[in-house]
């Protein structure tokens, strides 16, 4: 039960955000998962990251489900996706 620290060398930080969303659908072969899933288990920083993509995406679903979704909830959740990409591609 004692996990490293450290990230695997499966994978980068970068590499693994760039398929945040693919991974979220379950758009991505097993090979590519478990990498991630590995990076997950050693990056801290890369799990806060996906959990809140799996909020936002939860969110998004749920709402997508009711009649309609409350306009200023959608702009929210939009302009924080946006905003999430601008990170994504200003990191290295
Ligand atoms: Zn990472």
């Amino acid at each position: 039960m004692s996990a490293p620290d450290t990230p695997t060398p499966h994978c980068s930080c970068s590499d693994a955000l760039s398929y945040v969303y693919d991974y979220l659908d379950g758009e991505v072969d097993d090979v590519r998962r478990a990498d991630i899933a590995a990076h997950l288990d050693g990056c801290g920083e890369c799990r806060e990251q996906f959990t809140m993509e799996q909020v936002v995406k939860s969110l998004v679903q749920r709402t997508c489900c009711e009649d309609r979704a409350p306009e200023t909830l959608r702009v929210r959740i939009v302009a924080r996706i946006s905003e999430v990409r601008i990170t994504y591609r200003r990191s290295p």
